[in-house]
C-alpha cells in the first residue's frame, strides 16, 4: 500500500510498522478470517480496514480518536496473518500502534481505574489470588454491575484451586536427556496450578530436568497488547536476567510463549534487543518440545475410548504457527479420537483482557465456541492456553454442558500416569 509514513519520526517501531503497511495490497483475503468482521460487519473492523486507519493516523491524515474504537475492538488474535497471501505481519503494526496511542489518548477515570486494577493484579499471582477471592464474594451481585465488571466476575470460578508452590529444580527421572527452564505464568498459577504440575511431571518422567527460575516474572504480553509499553519492557528485561542458559525455555500458555517471542519488538532499538532475540529463539511451547524430544516409550492402554476436540489457541496457532504438534501428542494416547471444531480458526473471545475491555463481542465469540464444542460430540475439549480454557469452561457451564475442559499436557500426564 502506498503511504507517506515518516518511519524515522516514529522511532524504533517505525520500520516494522511501515513495512506492515507497505506489504498490504488491499486484497481482502483476510476479511473472512477476522472474527470482529463477523461480529461487527464493518470494513473498519477488518484487518484491511484497521491497517488503513493506522496508516492514516501515522500519516497525520486522521485523528487518533476516530480510529481508536475500531482498533480497540481488534482481538489481536492474528487470524489475519496466516490468511494473508502477502505476508503482512499485522502484529508488528497493532501492538506498536497501541503503545504509541496510549501516550496520546484520553481515558475516562473509570477506564483508568480498571486498567490500573488489572495491571496491579493479573501479572502478580499472589495479588491476583487475593483479588480473585475478594471478587468471588461479589459474584451474587454480578448481574447488577456494568459489562466489564460483570465479565471479570463471571470468569472467576466459585472457588479457587489450592495454590501450588513450585520448587526451583525438579530432577529428571531415569537417564538425563536435557535441562529446560519453565516460564510458570501468572494468572494460570492461580486459575489452574495443576497445568504447571502436569508439565513438570511429563518432562521429568521423559528424562528432562526442569528449572523454575525464582526471579522470573510475568511475560509482559498482557501489558504489551493493551499498549503499556513501559511495563512490557520492564517485564521483558527482568526475564532476560532470570532465565539461565538451558536447552529450551518452556511455556504452557500460548499467550506467554507468543509474548516472549515478541521481546525483540518490545525491546527494539535498545541495548537488550540482541539478548531478546536469543531468548525468543529458545522459547518453545510444551507441545513442540515434547514432539521434538520424542516419546520414551508407549503410553499405557487404559481401555477407555475418549473423543477429544482440540481448540487452537490463537497465540499458539497464529502467534507461533503451532497446531499439528498438540494434535499429534493427543493422537498418541491409546483410545483417543480427535475431532475438529467447526469454524476452528475463530478466536474464543478470551484474548488477554479482551473479555473485560470488549465484553459483548467476547461473550458472543465465547458462546459460539462453546456451542461448536458441544456440536462436535466430544467428551473433552483440549487447548494450550489458560485464557481459552477459562473462557470455554465458563460458557460450557452456562450452556449446562458437562464437557470437560483440559490443557493438552494435563490429558497427556493423566494418560501416562494412568490417573
Ligand atoms: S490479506 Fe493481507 S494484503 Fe490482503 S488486505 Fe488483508 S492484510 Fe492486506
Ligand atoms: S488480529 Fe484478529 S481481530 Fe484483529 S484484525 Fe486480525 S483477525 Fe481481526
Amino acid at each position: 500500500m502506498l503511504h507517506n509514513i515518516d518511519a524515522e519520526k516514529i522511532g524504533p517501531f517505525g520500520e516494522p510498522m511501515e513495512e506492515a503497511v507497505r506489504s498490504c495490497v488491499h486484497c481482502g483475503f483476510c476479511l473472512a478470517a477476522c472474527p470482529t468482521y463477523g461480529e461487527l460487519g464493518q470494513e473498519a473492523d477488518t484487518p484491511r480496514g484497521r491497517i488503513v486507519l493506522m496508516k492514516e493516523v501515522l500519516e497525520g491524515a486522521l485523528e487518533m480518536e476516530e480510529a481508536l474504537p475500531h482498533l480497540d475492538a481488534c482481538l489481536g488474535c492474528l487470524a489475519c496473518e496466516p490468511a494473508c497471501p502477502s505476508g503482512v505481519e499485522y502484529r508488528n503494526l497493532i501492538s506498536p500502534f497501541r503503545a504509541l496511542a496510549e501516550d496520546q489518548r484520553e481515558r475516562s477515570i473509570g477506564e483508568k481505574l480498571r486498567r490500573r486494577l488489572v495491571s496491579w493484579t493479573l501479572p502478580h499471582p499472589d495479588r491476583f489470588r487475593v483479588a480473585a477471592r475478594m471478587a468471588s464474594l461479589a459474584r451474587p451481585l454480578a448481574s447488577t454491575l456494568p459489562g466489564s465488571m460483570r465479565a471479570m466476575l463471571e470468569l472467576l470460578p466459585s472457588s479457587l484451586p489450592r495454590a501450588r508452590k513450585l520448587q526451583e529444580r525438579y530432577e529428571a527421572q531415569g537417564a538425563h536427556r536435557a535441562t529446560v527452564a519453565l516460564l510458570s505464568g501468572c494468572a494460570q498459577q492461580v486459575m489452574d496450578p495443576d497445568i504447571n504440575m502436569a508439565t513438570i511431571e511429563v518432562l521429568t518422567r521423559w528424562g528432562v530436568e526442569v528449572l523454575v527460575p525464582r526471579e522470573q516474572t510475568c511475560c509482559g504480553a498482557l501489558s504489551w497488547h493493551v499498549g503499556d509499553h513501559r511495563a512490557a519492557k520492564e517485564f521483558a528485561r527482568r526475564n532476560l536476567e532470570a532465565f539461565p542458559e538451558v536447552d529450551a525455555v518452556i511455556t504452557n500458555a500460548a499467550g506467554c510463549g507468543s509474548g516472549v517471542q515478541e521481546y525483540p519488538l518490545i525491546l527494539k532499538g535498545t541495548n537488550d534487543e540482541g539478548r531478546a532475540e536469543e531468548l525468543a529463539d529458545r522459547v518453545m511451547d510444551i507441545s513442540v518440545y515434547l514432539e521434538r524430544l520424542g516419546l520414551p516409550g508407549e503410553i499405557p492402554e487404559s481401555g477407555q475410548r475418549t473423543t477429544i476436540a482440540y481448540h487452537d489457541a490463537c497465540h499458539l496457532a497464529n502467534g507461533q504457527s503451532v497446531s499439528s504438534e498438540p494434535r499429534r501428542l493427543l493422537q498418541r494416547i491409546p483410545g483417543v479420537e480427535l475431532v475438529e471444531l467447526r469454524d476452528a480458526h475463530l478466536c474464543c473471545g478470551s484474548a488477554g483482557t479482551y473479555n473485560i475491555d470488549q465484553p459483548e463481542v467476547a461473550y458472543s465469540l465465547g458462546e459460539q465456541k462453546a456451542r461448536a464444542v458441544m456440536r462436535s460430540g466430544a467428551q473433552v475439549v483440549a487447548s494450550g492456553n489458560i485464557g481459552c480454557l477459562t473462557q470455554l469452561k465458563m460458557h460450557l457451564v452456562k450452556l449446562n454442558s458437562g464437557i470437560k475442559v483440559r490443557h493438552t499436557v494435563q490429558i497427556l500426564r493423566d494418560a501416562i500416569t494412568g490417573k
